[in-house]
């Protein structure tokens, strides 16, 4: 589990903004473009080549 002090303090690493990211099944998701990174052993994994990107468009919440 990611702290969510930590997670308001990271941000996408493909964009400027650094838009806030998701915890998600093991990942942080984007919450502007979708991409997905890795969290290996508790620490999130926020290459840019380590991103899995969403082929999603538009903006649908998977509700939960
Ligand atoms: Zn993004």
């Amino acid at each position: 589990m990611i702290k969510e002090e930590l997670l308001q303090i990271l941000g996408c690493p493909l964009e400027e903004d650094r838009p806030p990211l998701l915890q998600q099944d093991g990942w942080l998701v984007c919450t502007s473009c979708g991409a997905k990174f890795p969290i290996v052993d508790g620490v999130p994994n926020l290459l840019p080549e380590s991103a899995v990107k969403s082929e999603q468009k538009g903006a649908s919440n998977g509700g939960n």
